[in-house]
């Protein structure tokens, strides 16, 4: 088992059982045979100079990530997590500050809000899209002006590898004059009529976890932005708030690192990286081509002009018990994973952040509603045709 043990994020679920016939979830090992020996030399490479930390496979990283997005600065970091905090960390977030976020995504964006001691303030999504709905932003900004907070900024994320709706996003922002980051954890690949993720916003972040569309052998993440003060701000902060020289400490910082292993490792992933985006489009095209005549199987639907990586494939069930749906596809060695299955402004540690307009029904209503199917590079067109069958039995 390669992934974590539990599942709490887009394709973190375990694959299951490999014994029997049963589909896995995500599929780590078939990329890992297509790069062959190159992978296990990147490996020994780095084993071999020794430089763990900070080695030379970093920088060649950031510059590779940051040509391949078009942004100015690509600066690699130990989580899709840390990668958050460092952008609120750089932009002076702190408390009395609130945060802008849709409720109905992984828990990391609001996370490193709170970490700050700001406060998250949770805004709703679009339906079709799962993301970010920009006439709910000016609710939420006087949802956190009714409790004293100051609106500082958006974090915009984009849900299940699709961009949010990033022209609409930008002028709410503007108008509400916050700044934008872009939580791309899940769409580092993908594109918003023609502008790549990674070059959208103030600053944009991604993750590395493995099975992220672009995923390491571990816990990796990256900022990036255009700026360059806030680029050297960041890089100040993942490294104990360096100054000039690591024995000069001039703000409080973390260790937020990325490792050269991983680095040596999405070195030699990047190589495949665009075949791979292709076929997962290949893969979702074709489940959403024999989705498209059901009333009751939503699949889901891409803006105008936006390029998803298909972090996820998720369907929206109408009318469809959801637990026996997925019972029914368990049973057919189909497995399927629920993100997420309650909105962030119904967790425990969440739940006293204001929320706008007091209720969040589209959160609410995709959270009882939505199931993700198995999507990977490698999901082959037999394992495609068994998955739309299920699919299609399940859903009669
Ligand atoms: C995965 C994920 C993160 C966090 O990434 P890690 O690398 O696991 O820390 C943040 N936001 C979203 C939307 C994610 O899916």
């Amino acid at each position: 088992m390669t992934t974590a043990s539990r599942s709490r994020a887009p394709a973190r679920e375990d694959a299951p059982d490999r014994a029997g016939n049963a589909i896995p979830f995500v599929d780590l090992q078939a990329q890992r045979a297509r790069l062959g020996p190159a992978l296990d030399a990147a490996i020994a490479r780095v084993l071999d100079h020794g430089a763990f930390i900070m080695g030379p496979e970093v920088g060649r990283l950031e510059d590779r990530l940051a040509a391949f997005c078009g942004a100015r600065h690509a600066i690699g970091c130990s989580s899709g997590t840390d990668a958050i905090l460092l952008a609120l960390m750089a932009l002076g977030v702190t408390r009395g500050d609130a945060v802008l976020m849709p409720a109905f995504t992984f828990v990391a964006t609001a996370e490193a809000a709170a970490l700050l001691g700001a406060t998250p303030v949770f805004v709703d999504v679009e339906r079709d899209s799962f993301n970010l709905d920009p006439e709910t932003l000016a609710a939420g900004a006087a949802a956190a002006e009714a409790r004293g907070l100051r609106p500082v900024g958006v974090i915009a994320v984009d849900l299940f590898g699709q961009p949010a709706d990033y022209d609409r996003i930008e002028r709410a922002a503007e108008e509400l004059g916050l700044w934008l980051v872009c939580d791309a954890a899940q769409s580092f690949g993908a594109s918003w009529r023609g502008r790549a993720v990674g070059g959208i916003g103030r600053a944009a972040t991604t993750s590395f976890y493995p099975a992220k569309p672009l995923g390491c052998y571990g816990d990796g993440g990256a900022l990036f932005t255009d700026d360059d003060a806030l680029a050297e701000t960041a890089r100040s902060c993942l490294f104990h708030g360096a100054g000039a020289d690591r024995n000069d400490n001039v703000r409080v910082g973390l260790n937020g690192r990325l490792d050269t292993l991983q680095a040596a490792v999405l070195l030699e992933k990047l190589k495949v990286f665009e075949d791979e985006i292709a076929r997962r489009n290949a893969v979702a095209a074709a489940y959403s081509e024999a989705f498209a005549a059901s009333g009751a199987l939503g699949p889901p639907r891409l803006g105008p002009g936006a390029a998803s990586v298909w972090s996820q494939y998720t369907l929206r069930l109408d009318g469809i018990d959801r637990a026996g749906f997925r019972a029914r596809l368990a049973a057919a060695g189909v497995p399927t994973a629920v993100y997420y299955p309650r909105p962030l402004h119904r967790q425990a540690a969440y739940r006293h952040c204001p929320a706008a307009g007091g209720a969040l029904p589209v959160s609410e209503g995709l959270s009882e509603a939505v199931v993700s199917l198995p999507i990977h590079a490698y999901l082959d067109a037999e394992a495609q045709g068994r998955v739309i069958d299920a699919v299609r039995r399940a859903a009669a």
